[in-house]
């Protein structure tokens, strides 16, 4: 289709001046062997669960005549238990919110918190759409900034709570298991921004938290006692199930309340549900994994640290490690052999995703045959970049 040679003007003119000159987000999807890019699941659905999925969308086909249920009462039922399962925190369904993923979640909780002449903060480098979501909607962001003397990606307690009280911001989010760093967070810090922020909605974004280090605490300990705190997680990445988009959080049910202000009507499928549910039925099965891909990510930390590209400690199921000259041309080199990982600009710094034993063989050897002029000399600093793409 030709377009008017004028249009990108005409668009510029027409699109809301805070978006102009903003890029989207954009992890490039490419045909490669080996995908370690986005932090999906790199093994498929087994057929199992291929089988019940088919047969639960096969069931709810002929009713899609009509809208599905709103309140998605039956996902939120399985969601309560699979969360009183993993963490031994009773939860209740009340307290459980659903999206087609965790950025919609997200997204709704920008929309009733924040937004227009309302503040969003976060701590840089961390996921890349908190920021998005929250200018999109029309808040304005603060980027905090990580730093605390305990190592260049830490947040201690104090660090937080300063910055948090300077900004006095309605919404803030941290990251634990933080993205693109790969650490967990601790709880003291989450505890004490609650004291010290009663008025701030707390968003503990838990995406990679099945991934987490034995004896790592999910937030949802903290619940109970904080009507402010809100958990979110996913069904994208221990799951296996990021195609499947389905995205929950955790909290307290007047929280879950003025969600409903935002949403669309019927905005989960039932076709979504359906798949949702089939999958949290087998959980056994779909989570069988998650040990190999720790044992995956736990090596390519130590092989990364072998071959001196410094890995930063790792609860996901990813790996930022640094050492790098230049992160863009060795994020080239490591593509020119098949394997693409992720520059989610920190500079000297690339991400990879845990993936399987071969996958990992694959990016390892590609990096233990990186040429020298690929290597930082000795004693370069590595600056925290602003612009993080994770
Ligand atoms: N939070 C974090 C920290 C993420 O890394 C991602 C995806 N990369 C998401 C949320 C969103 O995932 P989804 O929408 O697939 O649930």
């Amino acid at each position: 289709m030709s377009v008017a040679p004028y249009a990108a003007d005409v668009v510029a003119r027409l699109l809301r001046e805070d978006l102009r000159g903003h890029t989207a987000y954009g992890a490039p999807q490419l045909d490669v062997a080996v995908r370690l890019n986005t932090n999906e699941n790199s093994y498929a659905v087994p057929p199992d669960v291929v089988a019940a999925i088919t047969a639960a969308v096969g069931g709810c086909a002929s009713s899609l005549n009509r809208y599905p249920d709103r309140e998605f009462t039956a996902l939120r039922d399985d969601l309560a238990s699979w969360l009183t399962d993993q963490t031994g925190v009773p939860v209740e369904a009340a307290q459980v919110w659903a999206g087609n993923g965790s950025n919609e979640v997200l997204q709704h909780l920008v929309q009733a918190f924040a937004g227009p002449g309302r503040v969003a903060m976060g701590f840089t480098p961390a996921y890349s759409m908190h920021p998005i979501i929250s200018r999109t909607m029309g808040s304005t962001w603060i980027d905090g900034l990580r730093g605390a003397p305990t190592g260049a990606f830490d947040l201690t307690a104090d660090a937080v709570v300063a910055q948090v009280r300077e900004h006095a911001p309605h919404v803030v989010f941290l990251c634990s298991p933080n993205n693109p760093t790969g650490t967990a967070l601790d709880l003291e810090v989450v505890a004490a921004l609650l004291e010290a922020a009663p008025d701030t909605l707390v968003v503990i974004d838990e995406a990679y938290t099945e991934f987490a280090r034995p004896g790592t605490p999910s937030a949802l300990r903290l619940l109970g006692d904080h009507p402010t705190l809100v958990v979110t997680r996913t069904m994208s990445k221990a799951f296996a199930l990021a195609g499947g988009r389905l995205g929950y959080l955790v909290a307290a049910p007047e929280v879950v309340d003025a969600l409903r202000l935002v949403r669309m009507p019927y905005h989960l499928s039932a076709q979504t549900q359906a798949i949702a549910r089939a999958a949290l039925a087998h959980r056994a099965s779909l989570l069988a994994e998650v040990e190999a891909i720790k044992e995956q990510r736990d090596r390519m930390v130590r092989v990364l640290d072998a071959l001196g590209y410094p890995p930063v400690p790792s609860d996901a199921n990813f790996v930022l490690f640094g050492g790098l000259a230049d992160a863009a041309s060795s994020w080239q080199a490591l593509l020119d052999q098949g394997v693409l990982v992720r520059d989610v600009g920190i500079p000297h710094h690339l991400r990879v995703t845990a993936g399987t034993p071969e996958e990992t063989t694959a990016f390892l050897s590609a990096m233990a045959g990186l040429g020298e002029s690929h290597r930082l000399a000795p004693n370069s600093t590595s600056p925290l970049s602003q612009g993080v793409s994770a």
